[in-house]
């Protein structure tokens, strides 16, 4: 896990200073500088970006999302709770744990470039469900993730940590080129929140370690042979056009792989 600190500052200082800053510099809430501490540690959102915005009542993310994408971005929010009106941003009020919700979503935004998620279940103090709960929060942002992302496209969720993270961050990492854990500096000292950050959203037909048999009909700038796969092109060094052979696959990026010939 990371931590991204402020040395010499007491909690309660650190607390106060995010929510005086996020009122003096007019956001709804304090979890506007989380997001704005993912994106700058991870490099989420583009300029002309369409972002997702899971459980984003008040509308802290949306402010932030909104300035990073740019008049030419897209910005969707999505909460059971009412969202009062941001320039620019379409919300919508739903339960993201129905499927009705999710349909308004696609029908919507079709493609998203980023889907961010700080849903978060109504506490009851007791740490088992609360920590269940938020994982099945977690999941649900994760299916819908998968439904709108773009290849390559970045994900992020909000979870409290417990002995169902490691599951989750492995699920997750199937599916991302990579995942990590960030614990923002924005976020209360004792919470155990985390947000788990995918990048690079895979949609390739084959996962590393795969192996499969391959013609090799083309061959790339590098010299390396190139491999279609339902149309996903593997990159295999010392193949040729023309040689049929068993590869197994090495790397997995959004639009290209690597694979090595077995021998
Ligand atoms: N990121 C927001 C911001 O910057 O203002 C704060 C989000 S707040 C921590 C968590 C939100 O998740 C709440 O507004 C809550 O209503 C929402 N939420 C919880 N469960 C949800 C669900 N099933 N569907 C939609 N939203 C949900």
């Amino acid at each position: 896990m990371e931590h991204v600190k402020e040395f010499g500052e007491e909690p309660m200082t650190r607390k106060d200073d995010y929510y005086n800053r996020a009122k003096q510099q007019g956001y709804r809430s304090r979890a506007a500088y989380k997001l704005k501490q993912l994106d700058s540690d991870a490099g989420l959102v583009s300029d002309g970006d369409t972002v997702v915005d899971l459980g984003a009542a008040p509308g802290g993310w949306l402010q932030v999302a909104s300035e990073l994408v740019g008049e030419g971005g897209t910005v969707v929010g999505v909460d059971l709770q009412r969202i009062d009106s941001i320039d620019g941003v379409e919300t919508i009020r739903g339960d993201m744990t129905e499927d009705e919700t999710r349909e308004r979503i696609v029908e919507s935004v079709g493609e998203a470039d980023v889907v961010v998620s700080d849903m978060a279940p109504n506490m009851t103090g007791e740490y088992s469900l609360d920590h269940a709960r938020s994982v099945y929060l977690a999941r649900t942002a994760f299916e819908t993730a998968l439904e709108l992302l773009a290849p390559g496209g970045d994900f992020v969720a909000k979870v409290f940590e417990g002995p169902d993270t490691d599951g989750l961050r492995a699920d997750i990492d199937e599916e991302f080129e990579y995942v990590r854990t960030i614990h923002p500096d924005a976020s209360r000292d004792a919470s155990s929140e985390l947000y788990m950050v995918a990048k690079g959203r895979l949609t390739a037909p084959v996962r590393a370690g795969d192996r499969i048999e391959v013609d090799i009909d083309d061959v790339g700038r590098e010299g390396d042979g190139i491999a279609k796969v339902e149309g996903y092109t593997v990159f295999v060094p010392d193949a040729e056009p023309g040689d049929v052979v068993e590869i197994e696959v090495t790397d997995v990026k959004p639009r290209f792989g690597f694979g090595e010939v077995v021998e």
